[in-house]
C-alpha cells in the first residue's frame, strides 16, 4: 500500500526562495576580489539569482546545460549555485588550483556551455581557451570598470553588464528532484578525473542533514565562514545549508591566509567556520605570532584529511573553539560522517573528547557504512580490524558521469571509497588510510594518518607526512617527512622519542628525512604521489 502523502519535488530554487522570504534581512558578506567587502541580503541575493537565470537563458541556456565557474567563495559565486540549478542548468564548479591540462580534460568532458571566472583567474583561462571546444561564452564574474582593457578571449562578456536591465521576475521551473543540479569532478589523484553528478533531491536531503540538531544545528542567530571553496565539493553543502537556514554567511573570496581570514572572522562576529587541517595550521601560525585569540569562533568543521589531535588540543585550550571532525568525499555531497557525542559523553573528561574527536566521527543519519575485506566479506564492527570502507545512502554517487569507474559501485548499492577504516563498537569511524597510501609491513597494515598525527603532537614538529618505501625483508617500511616549524632545530632522535609510547614499536619509521616543504595537491591534501617520486630512488638504512 502507497502512502498518500503529496510528491512534490525537492528543489534547489526552493532554498533561495525560502531564504528571500523568510531571512529577507540576513546578510551575505564577501571580501570581493576586486578588493572592498561586499555585503547585502538574501532577498538581494535572489533577486540576481532571478536576473542570471533571465541571462543565461537569453545567452540560450537550456536545461540540463552544464555552466562551469572558477571562483572564489564571493556572491557572485553563490548568485549562480541558485541561478543555474535552478533554472535547471547544471553548475560545474572547477578548481583554479588544478594544472592546465586537467582543468581542460574536465570542462572537455562536462561540455561546459559558458564558462564564469573571477577576474584575478582569468590568466587561467586564457591560457586554455584555445582547447575549450564546446565553451561558448567567456563571463568576467566584475563589473564593467574593472573589465580588463584587453584580453587574448574575443568577445569576453561581463557578469554585471549581463544582470544588467533585467527584470529579476524568472519563475524557477518545476523540473523532476531527479535531475542533475550541479557536478563535481574528483581530484584526479587516483586516476582520471571523475564526474559527480549532484540530483536537486540529493543535494537537497544533504542539506536537511547538514543543518540538523545533530550535525551542524544550524540557526539565524549563527554566523558562518566557509574557507572550504565552493569549487571543492560544494562548499561541503555550506552554501545551501546557511541559506535554508537563515544563517549569516561570510566568505573570504580569495584572501585564504591567516590575517586575512582572522579579521573578516572578528569583524563579522564569526562563530562557526569550515575547512581543511591546511588552512588551520596557518591561522594558529598567525595567532600564535600576532598574539591574537578567535574571540568569537565557537566550533570549527575540520575535514578532507585527518585532523591531527594536537589541532584540537590548541583550538580548545588556546581558544575555547570545539573542532568538529568530519570525514566525506566528492561522491559523498561530501559529508558521511562527523564528531557528534552521545548522550552523556560532553561530560567525558576533555582527554577522552579529544580521543573521540580525533576519529572522523560517527555516521550522520542518511549514510549506511560497512567494512570489507578484499574479498568482498563482510568484517566485524568492533574496531578490532582494518577493511574497505563502503557507504551507501541518498546523497551517495550511484555511478560517475558518462557510465565510468563502474568497479566502484557494487551489485548491492554499495560505494568503495578507496578508504580504509575501522568502525569502533560505539560507532565511530576511524579511517587508517587511502587504500594506495596503506604501508604494508610484514603482511600488516601501518597506518599512515596515525604515524603522520602522532608526529604531529612533536614540539617543533609543523607538518609531518608519511609513505611506505621497499623493503627486502618487510616488504615496505615507514619513510617518516618532516616540515619543522621556523627556527626549530627537533632532531629525528626526540621525534623518535616522541613517537615511543603513542604506535605499536613496529610502526615507528625506519628513517626520518626533513624537508623543507611538504607538497599540497588541488584540495589541500598532502601529495602523496610527489613524496612517491621525490623519494623513489631512496634507500631506506639496512636496504
Ligand atoms: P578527492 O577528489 O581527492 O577524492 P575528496 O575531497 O573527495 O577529494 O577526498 C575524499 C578523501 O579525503 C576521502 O576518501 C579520504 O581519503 C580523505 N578524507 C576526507 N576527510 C578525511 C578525514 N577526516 N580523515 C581522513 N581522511 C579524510
Amino acid at each position: 500500500m502507497l502512502g498518500l502523502m503529496q510528491d512534490r519535488p525537492l528543489l534547489i530554487s526552493q532554498i533561495i526562495d525560502y531564504a528571500a522570504e523568510f531571512h529577507p534581512d540576513v546578510e551575505v558578506v564577501s571580501r570581493s576580489v576586486e578588493g572592498p567587502i561586499h555585503r547585502y541580503t538574501y532577498r538581494q541575493a535572489q533577486l540576481r539569482a532571478k536576473q542570471l537565470a533571465e541571462a543565461l537563458a537569453d545567452l540560450g541556456i537550456r536545461q540540463g546545460d552544464r555552466i562551469a565557474t572558477i571562483a572564489w567563495n564571493g556572491y557572485r559565486h553563490f548568485e549562480l549555485y541558485f541561478a543555474v540549478s535552478g533554472m535547471g542548468a547544471v553548475l560545474h564548479t572547477l578548481n583554479p588550483r588544478l594544472a592546465p591540462d586537467h582543468i581542460v580534460f574536465i570542462a572537455e568532458h562536462a561540455e561546459d556551455q559558458v564558462l564564469f571566472v573571477d577576474l584575478n583567474l582569468l590568466p587561467i583561462v586564457e591560457a586554455v581557451r584555445p582547447h575549450l571546444k564546446t565553451v561558448r561564452h567567456v563571463v568576467v564574474m566584475t563589473d564593467r570598470a574593472h573589465m580588463p582593457a584587453a584580453s587574448k578571449i574575443e568577445g569576453l562578456l561581463c557578469y554585471e553588464e549581463l544582470l544588467a536591465g533585467q527584470p529579476g521576475t524568472f519563475v524557477w521551473p518545476e523540473v523532476d528532484e531527479r535531475s542533475a543540479a550541479s557536478l563535481c569532478y574528483t581530484s584526479g589523484t587516483t586516476g582520471n578525473p571523475k564526474g559527480v553528478l549532484y540530483s536537486h533531491r540529493s543535494t537537497l536531503l544533504h542539506t536537511l542533514m547538514m543543518i540538523s540538531g545533530p550535525v551542524l544545528g544550524l540557526t539565524p542567530d549563527n554566523t558562518i565562514l566557509p574557507v572550504v571553496p565552493m569549487f571543492h565539493a560544494n562548499a561541503w553543502g555550506i552554501i545551501y545549508a546557511s541559506a535554508m537556514s537563515g544563517t549569516k554567511l561570510v566568505l573570504p573570496g580569495p584572501k585564504l591566509d591567516g590575517q586575512s581570514l582572522y579579521e573578516l572572522m572578528d569583524a563579522e562576529a564569526v562563530d562557526l567556520s569550515a575547512g581543511v587541517p591546511t588552512v588551520w595550521l596557518e591561522l594558529l601560525r598567525y595567532c600564535d605570532t600576532a598574539g591574537k585569540t578567535l574571540g568569537k569562533m565557537k566550533r570549527t568543521l575540520i575535514g578532507g584529511s585527518a585532523v591531527p589531535r594536537a589541532m584540537i588540543e590548541r583550538f580548545w585550550h588556546e581558544h575555547q573553539v570545539e573542532v568538529v571532525h568530519g570525514w566525506g568525499m566528492t561522491e559523498l555531497s561530501p559529508v558521511g560522517s562527523l564528531t557528534w557525542f552521545r548522550r552523556g559523553e560532553r561530560d567525558l573528561p576533555e582527554e577522552k573528547r579529544f580521543d573521540l574527536t580525533a576519529w572522523q566521527g560517527r555516521p550522520v543519519f542518511g549514510v549506511e557504512m560497512k567494512i570489507v575485506d578484499d574479498a568482498g566479506r563482510d568484517l566485524p564492527k568492533d574496531g578490532s580490524v582494518a577493511g574497505n570502507l563502503l557507504v551507501r545512502g541518498p546523497w551517495v554517487a550511484g555511478g560517475y558521469m558518462k557510465g565510468e569507474g563502474q568497479s566502484s559501485f557494487t551489485a548491492g548499492g554499495w560505494f568503495h571509497t578507496g578508504d580504509v577504516a575501522k568502525l569502533e563498537s560505539d560507532g565511530s569511524l576511524v579511517i587508517t588510510d587511502r587504500s594506495k597510501d596503506v604501508i604494508k609491513s610484514g603482511g600488516e597494515w601501518i597506518s599512515s594518518i596515525d604515524l603522520e598525527n602522532a608526529a604531529m603532537g612533536c614540539p617543533g614538529v609543523a607538518e609531518a607526512a608519511v609513505i611506505g618505501l621497499p623493503h627486502p625483508k618487510w616488504d615496505e617500511r615507514p619513510l617518516l617527512i618532516v616540515m619543522r616549524k621556523p627556527g626549530a632545530e627537533v632532531t629525528p632522535a626526540q621525534i623518535l622519542e616522541h613517537l615511543q609510547d603513542k604506535v605499536a614499536k613496529w610502526w615507528l619509521p625506519d628513517e626520518i628525512a626533513f624537508v623543507d616543504a611538504i607538497p599540497h595537491g588541488a584540495t589541500g591534501k598532502i601529495l602523496k604521489t610527489k613524496l612517491r617520486e621525490q623519494f623513489h630512488d631512496h634507500k631506506l638504512p639496512g636496504t
